[in-house]
Formats: C-alpha cells, structure tokens, sequence
C-alpha cells in the first residue's frame, strides 16, 4: 500500500479518529471541526511555524493504556499524525500557551480596531477575544513603524498591524515566484517590506490582502469602503478567464464591493488573479440599457417580447450571435429559439466570437478571456449548428441571404466595424439584441431587450478544463432589465419550445439529458465545486473562503 492512502488511529479531545498517515495533527483537527487557533498555517503555503498559536500537548498511548506525553507542546501545524497518538487541545497548560503566545503578540500591536478595515475578519481580533489576557501588563512605549507604506499599485502596508506570519512573503516565493517581501531588521524592530525598488507588482498580488490575518495589508480599491457587516455575500465564478476561478461577490446597494476567492482545489486553490479580483469598475461602466425597445421606442416587455418573436419567425431562418460570456442555460434558449423560429430543414447558423488576449501563465490566468466557450461549443456541437463568424453573418446580410440576427451579449460593431455593422442594417438586416450595455448594436437594433449581466446572473459555465461550476446572482439587473434566461425563456415559450416558467436549474437539467457530454448531470449534484465533463467527476463541495 503507497503511503498516501496508508491510515493511521489517533485521538484528539478524546475523539478517535481514522486518519490519513500524512496529514498533520492541525489538518486533522480542522477537518473534524476541532477549533485550534493559528495565524501563520496556510494549506497551499509551507509551515513554517512560526506563530506558536497552534501549539498542544501531544503523547502516545502506552502498551498499558497509559498515556507518555511529550515534555513540551508542540506546533499542531507541523507535528505530523502517528499511529497511538493523543492530542489534548483544550488543557490548562494549552490554553495558557494561547493566553501567553497572545500577550507576546499584542505588545506592541496598536490598539487600532476602531479604525482598522479587517475588522470582521481579523484573527488577532477573534483570538484576542478567545485567548486574550482582557487587559495589558505592557507599561512601555511600543514600538512605533510606518502606518501607510505604498508597497505596490493595489496594496497598502501598516507596518505595525503586521505580526510577521510570513504568509505574504511565502506567497510571493512559493506562489508567483516574484519574491517582493522580506522581513527586514531584528527582534521587536523586525518588519515586513519590500526591497527598495522592487513594488509588489505581480499579477496576483491582491491575494497577499486576503491571506493577512491582520490589518496589515489592504487592497487600496476596498480600504474603508465599507464594513464587512453591511455587505451581503454570493458565491460565484469569475468570468474574467475560462480558468473560472471561484470566488465570492461582497455587495451592496446593488454595486460590488469586493470581490474574493473561495477555495476550489482542482481550479484556484484559493487563489485569484488581480485582473479578475478588480473587474468591478470594467462592469459598472458605461450606460445600462433601462428598458425595451422596438425601434428606437420605449415598449412593455409583452410588446418587445411579441415583436421579437415575429421578427424571427418573419425571417425563415435567423442566425445568432452569442457571447462566451452567456450561461449555459442562456445559450442553449437561444439555440431553442433560433430552432423553433426557423423553417426547419436547414442547421442553425451561430457565431460563437473568440475573445482571447495575452497568453496563458502557470498559474491561473488564461489567453482565452471567455468563462464559457468550452460549454457553449458542446450544445453548439449537440444542437447541430453551422458554425460562421460574424462577418460572414453580415456578408449574408448584405447578399440578401439573411434577413434577422438574434444578439446575445455581443457589440458586433467591435467584432468587425460600424461601417460593415450599417451595411448590413441598410441591406435589412433586423437585429434582436439582448444587451446589458449601451453600444453601437443596440444603437442599430431593432428590438433591444435590457438583460443582466455578471453579478446579477444565475446559471452554469464550463471552464477550460472541462468543470462544470454554478453562477450566483448577487443582486438583481436593475431599471427594467432582466435576466438573460429570463427574456430568453420568453422567447422560446411565445415560439411553443418550453415554458416561461424553467428557471436555469430546470434548463440546465433539460440540457443535461439532451445533450451527450453533460448526460449523468443534474443541477443538484453540481454543488459547491463543480463537476467534470464529460459523465461528471463531481467533487466534494468547495470549502469555502481559505483564510
Ligand atoms: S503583513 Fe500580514 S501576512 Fe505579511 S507577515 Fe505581516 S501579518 Fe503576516
Ligand atoms: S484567472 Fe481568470 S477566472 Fe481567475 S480571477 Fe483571473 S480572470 Fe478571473
């Protein structure tokens, strides 16, 4: 038997647990919600051990049951399992460990809670509470550092809040390989820094904010913009790659916050790129669509979405566009609709536009800047469609061959150019667009259906490597907007292809049993992380935000 799948029996609190032989005695305890208080532990960083937060008395249990305890505690972070092993978390000598591995820490720790943005979701803070000695025996004058050290675009350093876990610094050696930070100088006066001209410049440098347990390091974009108590939270995926990073949308009044990553270890362990990490002002930019239109005019929903259908059943054969960035259950109602307005004997034609940029790098970012391009070409590939790019659309437009173009998230105009985009207008071509955003399409549309985008949408995406993963809304599409499954359901329901009522659980289900590489799925095994195509490896569910 190989060593990683060997177990071995050890007791903890007096539980008795079947373990694996090469996990730790902290690891353990985290996965049996045993609580062992640590700062400088990271499960995808080294052990360095360093905090002593996380010690406990160890022993070994005896031929004759009794226990032989070692003469010192030991770092539960780096003290690995053993066969006949006795932990005890909870004794007086751990607890007053705690208690004086706290009162060490806090000495010279500004007394900077009322104005410190890690505030809900600061360690030194819970533990403090927890293990805290409640008042000071320091009479001295702590030690004073710089508050508000710019070490790179995004993060901001105070030195005195830092508590020098090394986690920054680990990730940066370990992670991205840049090696930025140091801790520099001796004793009480040892500090956290960059060398000099060398800022924290590297693409994932955000993640240094969310793995400081401290105050220490803010993101410059989220420093004091709100308390962590007034935000509302949603787990979702970032569309900023076809990586689809797992994340977590911070929200309020209908606006992103922040957003975070949550562990996922078969996509970003609980990682993410700053890229995505600051996607935020990229999205709330530029003027919403507000409500429907039916050439240039203000309409109702019920009008929009009637003049929509006898536009595209007027037409014989509509072609559509959809972007990358659609949900699954987006672009599989849009192929329904293309299919019930066509005349039928003939494959759809659909546009399914490449959006790449750069290169792929080791870590998590991807060339292809599409969450969903994987998922989308398998329903593409299930339903038949003749593939054509956009300007050939509009080539068959001018020629008289193609007289309605159904557009789901996409600025043709920026696809190829206003100039073919008026041709193909002036030539007759009716445009049903299905846009969040203001631009040269929806200008040219003839119908124009406000929809959500990322954070306000719910439904599925198939990153690079095949994992199927859930999108939640945050919050909803604003003014008159829906969702894009919404209007979508709308269409193919007026077209007699399905029920306006499907939410995108039921369509995802509907998909899954039509179409080969999703078959086996189900919405509800999806659950928090996701599941493999083809026939649906589905993991155990995501834990969750890795502090
Ligand atoms: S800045 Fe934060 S993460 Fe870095 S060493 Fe200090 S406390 Fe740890
Ligand atoms: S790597 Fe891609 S999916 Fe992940 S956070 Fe960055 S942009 Fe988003």
């Amino acid at each position: 038997m190989s060593n990683a799948t060997a177990k071995v029996e050890l007791t903890i609190d007096g539980q008795s647990l079947k373990v694996d032989a090469t996990a730790t005695v902290l690891e353990v305890a985290l996965a049996h919600q045993v609580e062992i208080p640590y700062f400088c532990y990271h499960p995808y960083l080294s052990v360095p051990g360093n905090c002593r937060q996380c010690e406990v008395k160890v022993g070994s249990r005896q031929e004759d049951g009794s226990i032989r305890w070692m003469p010192k505690l030991q770092v539960s972070c780096n003290m690995p399992v053993a066969e006949g092993l006795v932990v005890d978390t909870r004794c007086d000598e751990v607890i007053q460990a705690q208690k004086n591995n706290m009162e060490f820490l806090l000495i010279n720790h500004p007394l900077d809670c009322p104005i410190c943005d890690q505030v809900g979701e600061c360690w030194l803070q819970e533990h403090a509470y927890t293990a805290g000695m409640g008042e000071t025996r320091f009479r001295e004058e702590k030690v004073h550092m710089d508050k508000r050290v710019d070490i790179g675009p995004h993060v901001l350093l105070d030195k005195e809040r830092c508590i020098q876990c090394t986690r920054c610094i680990r990730f940066c050696d370990e992670v991205t390989g840049t090696s930025e930070l140091a801790l520099m100088a001796r004793g009480n006066h040892t500090e956290v820094d960059i060398f000099p001209g060398r800022p924290l410049d590297n693409p994932y440098s955000g993640n240094v904010v969310d793995i400081c347990p401290v105050g220490a390091l803010t993101l410059k974009e989220f420093r004091f913009k709100s308390r962590l108590w007034f935000l509302k939270t949603a787990d979702s995926i970032c569309p900023g790659c076809a990586r689809g990073c797992n994340i977590k949308i911070w929200h309020r009044d209908h606006a992103i916050a922040r957003l975070t990553p949550r562990d996922n270890p078969e996509v970003n362990k609980s990682w993410m790129c700053d890229q995505g990490r600051l996607l935020a002002p990229t999205l709330e930019a530029g003027e919403r669509v507000r409500e429907p239109r039916v050439e240039g005019k203000a309409v109702d929903w019920q009008e929009a979405l009637d003049e929509a259908v006898s536009r595209l059943r007027r037409s014989g054969r509509p072609a559509g566009v959809i972007h990358p960035w659609s949900t699954l259950e987006e672009g599989w109602l849009a192929l329904k609709v293309l299919a019930a307005a066509g005349e039928g004997g003939r494959p759809m034609l659909m546009a399914l536009p490449a959006h790449e940029q750069g290169e792929d790098d080791d870590l998590l970012l991807r060339a292809d800047k599409s969450p969903n391009r994987r998922g989308l070409e398998n329903l593409l590939t299930a339903r038949d469609a003749e593939s054509a790019s956009v300007a050939d659309l509009l080539d068959r437009a001018v020629a008289g061959e193609l007289s309605a173009l159904l557009v789901v998230g996409e600025d043709l105009a920026t696809l190829v150019s206003e100039e073919k985009l008026a041709a193909a207008t002036a030539a007759g071509l009716e445009l049903i667009v299905v846009a969040s955003h203001e631009n040269a399409t929806t200008r040219a549309g003839t119908i124009v259906l406000p929809a959500g985008i990322f954070p306000e949408v719910d439904g599925t995406v198939v990153n690079f490597q095949g994992r199927v993963q859930v999108m939640r809304a945050a919050y909803p599409p604003p003014f008159l907007a829906r969702t894009g499954a919404w209007i979508l359901t709308r269409l193919a329901s007026r077209l007699g292809d399905g029920s306006e009522d499907a939410r995108p659980r039921d369509l995802f289900d509907e998909l899954a049993a039509q179409v080969p590489a999703f078959q086996g799925l189900t919405f509800a095994r999806l659950g928090a992380g996701g599941c493999v195509l083809p026939g649906g490896a589905c993991e155990t569910p995501a834990s969750g935000s890795v502090g």
